[in-house]
């Protein structure tokens, strides 16, 4: 970098804060939008809101005493006349612009008090008789950050462009020609060049898209370099070994015939499908993606049986205490009947009672370890693990996952890998951030569920949303009441859920009030949940805590305050914990008026579908990937140009070019992947 005249290494070190490390960076780094100084326009012609250049001379200058002190300059040619407005100028600049002298301005063009005007406008004085040239490209607008400033950019850029006509190594074509003919793509250094400095004719709306062939080309060769990197960090994952879990079906088939109900045809289709992958000697990396309600808990318990009938230890981990604990009661409940022996670490067990438990899981007397991520801390040693399953994966990242994997390596061999998830991931997310992985899909509730109604009310209302909690338990249903916070805070959402609580309790005393957050100790909250299940609590409020696994059928109504806080994801989860059972279900999104346009549009989203793959399609258009994956995946499926919801047209055609570049032309797509991804992929190796 320091190779460029006017970079030393602070203006280096700033240019990082950018992304921009070498000449490539500073090529892939585009204009966001452009200025059109390359015609001279009669100011007769200006309407507001144009970003343009003028040229006339100076009729009048007045100095105003308002509330604020302001330069007027009357500014005329052949046309007409618009006004240059200026707040901020010296005795010297004012002495300047005196009458008769030509000015070259460059501004937007607004409505004033009386007249057109342009506040602050870029200025050059033109000598008399003489001509100056205007732009001979569109002036490109780059995004900057503190210390680097636009006219450094564009300096920067001009050099590197410069060197790229003497020298294109810096951007070698690395798309084989066919692949770039198949496509109608140009070539990369004339889509750069382009880019950097569109022709006066430039259509603005397209690049301002990202839909110009130019930037498309880049997307594409973007796309495609993650494509590739995805690819070959699954080729590395076939090449490590695992346990083969054949399993005889000797428990599989008595808890089967214990269960109250008949597998719904797509868990049947998704054991299948794992049952295939763990009988292989590689380490399965599956995902199964199934809206809340589907029934995944039975399919993880069946897939850990097929390992402990082959031998080896289960662990499942859950991203909360309350989720483990409710897997941990599911998980007596369905084997201990056949025996099994299950061992149960979290954050909160210590001492005497957690050696004991570490005793079981080493000396393998424990099949099935349940817990939170404590589980992977250091002294936690197995004595034969053969598959790691993680409840609502979309809190890990890629590179947690292989971490994971690499704790449970015994020997050669790597444990199998098996991720649920309740948040829908939309297909174009799956096949980037999620490229590593297979999926498996429940897309079949269980028979009897009736849809949820969902009605969107204002919180003036909410004497209303009260008298609903009351008939709605006077009927013998049981409801919850969630309350959401902005703020991460434990404490602000515990007071605030305590304080609803309270006052639930004064207005409703015929009404047994429980309440649950993060706050409370988890044998209480236990306590709690169990008797709201067993009926004794008839409504329970709750912060997001509930948010995952829990289950009560009788449960039939659920209120949600400022649902405007959440994302649609998210709140399609915490419905799923009504409409469990055959009764008709209800949910009430109190939010708290007035509603930004948007957030009506998103809560109306909710109230129109109970699909969660639309709905988290809706939301991924509306909030952004980062957003709905969460911040931790963030950095995973980050993009410089391409943009996964603009350009998912795109993919198909990426995943064959993909195949095309790493069957035969290995070197180039290499070449691509560290062009676009240098050191990171290093990293994603672990
Ligand atoms: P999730 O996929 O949200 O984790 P659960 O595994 O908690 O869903 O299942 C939700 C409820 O549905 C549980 O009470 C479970 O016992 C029940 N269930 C699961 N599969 C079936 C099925 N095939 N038929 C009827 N009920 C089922
Ligand atoms: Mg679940």
């Amino acid at each position: 970098m320091t190779s460029l005249k006017r970079v030393g290494p602070k203006v280096a070190e700033r240019l990082a804060k950018l992304g921009i490390f070498t000449l490539q960076d500073l090529l892939f780094h585009l204009p966001l939008r452009y200025q059109d100084r390359t015609r001279v326009h009669p100011i007769g012609s200006l309407r507001p809101g144009a970003q343009l250049a003028v040229e006339g001379e100076v009729e009048r200058v007045e100095v105003k005493f308002g509330r604020r002190r302001s330069l007027l300059v009357s500014l005329a040619d052949s046309s007409g006349r618009i006004l240059l407005r200026f707040f901020h100028f010296s005795n010297a600049q004012k002495q300047a612009l005196g009458r008769g002298v030509r000015l070259r301005c460059f501004g937007e063009v607004r409505n004033g008090p009386n007249s057109l005007e342009m506040v602050h406008p870029e200025y050059q004085a033109v000598s008399s008789g003489a001509t100056l040239e205007v732009e001979a490209h569109l002036t490109p607008v780059y995004p900057t950050t503190e210390g680097v400033h636009q006219l450094t950019l564009r300096n920067l850029t001009e050099q590197v462009l410069a060197l790229l006509e003497t020298e294109p190594k810096d951007l070698t074509e690395l798309l084989p020609e066919p692949l770039r003919q198949g496509l109608a793509m140009p070539d990369l250094r004339q889509a750069i060049l382009y880019l950097h400095r569109p022709p006066p004719d430039a259509p603005q709306p397209l690049l301002l898209e990202g839909a110009h062939p130019a930037q498309q080309r880049l997307t594409f060769e973007e796309l495609l370099a993650h494509q590739i990197s995805l690819r070959e960090l699954r080729q590395q994952q076939r090449q490590t070994r695992a346990p083969a879990l054949l399993g005889d079906g000797r428990l599989r088939r008595p808890l089967l015939a214990q269960l109250p109900f008949e597998l719904t045809a797509a868990q049947q289709r998704v054991v299948g499908e794992i049952e295939r992958d763990l009988a292989e000697p590689v380490p399965m990396q599956r995902l199964v993606q199934g809206d809340v309600g589907c029934g995944k808990t039975i399919v993880a318990a069946l897939t850990a049986l097929q390992a402990v009938e082959a031998g080896l230890q289960v662990a499942l981990m859950a991203p909360t205490e309350l989720l483990a604990e409710q897997h941990l009661r599911s998980f007596r409940q369905w084997l201990e009947p056949l025996d099994l022996n299950i061992a149960w670490i979290t954050g909160r067990l210590k001492g005497k009672a957690r050696e004991a438990q570490l005793e079981r899981i080493a000396q393998g007397e424990a099949q099935l370890v349940v817990g939170t991520h404590a589980l992977f801390q250091d002294d936690v040693l197995f004595a034969g693990l053969g598959l790691v399953i993680i409840d609502e994966q979309h809190r890990f990242g890629v590179h947690q996952r292989l971490a994971l994997r690499e704790k449970g390596a015994n020997g050669g061999h790597r444990p199998h890998q098996l991720i649920m998830t309740a948040t829908p991931i939309p297909r174009t997310l799956a096949m980037t951030a999620y490229a590593d992985l297979d999926i498996s899909l429940i897309d079949e509730l269980p028979p009897g569920r009736t849809p949820v109604q969902t009605v969107v009310i204002p919180d003036n209302r909410r004497d209303e949303v009260v008298e609903r909690v009351r008939a709605g338990c006077a009927a013998g249903r049981q409801v919850y009441w969630v309350c959401t916070l902005v703020e991460e805070s434990e404490l602000l959402q515990a007071q605030a859920a305590e304080a609803s609580a309270e006052s639930l309790t004064e207005t409703l005393p015929e009404l047994e009030v429980g309440l649950v957050h993060g706050r409370i100790k988890s044998d209480e909250k236990e306590q709690i949940m169990a008797r709201f299940k067993a009926g004794e609590i008839d409504l329970l409020v709750a912060t997001t805590v509930i948010e995952v696994g829990v289950d009560v059928p009788n449960a039939s109504l659920m209120i949600i305050e400022n649902p405007e806080r959440l994302g649609l994801a998210q709140l399609h989860q915490l419905r799923g914990r009504v409409g469990r059972g055959s009764v008709d279900s209800h949910c009430v999104l109190m939010y708290q008026a007035p509603l930004s346009a948007n957030a009506r549009q998103r809560l109306a989203i909710l109230r129109e579908s109970s699909d969660g793959f639309l709905i988290a399609q809706k939301d991924l258009e509306m909030r952004g990937p980062g957003e709905v994956l969460g911040t931790r995946q963030t950095g995973e499926v980050q993009l410089r140009i391409a943009d996964l919801v603009r350009d998912q047209g795109m993919l198909d055609q990426v995943r064959e070019a993909a195949d095309q570049m790493v069957q035969h032309h290995p070197e180039q797509a290499a070449a691509l992947v560290q062009r676009w991804l240098g050191q990171r992929v290093e990293y994603g190796r672990v």
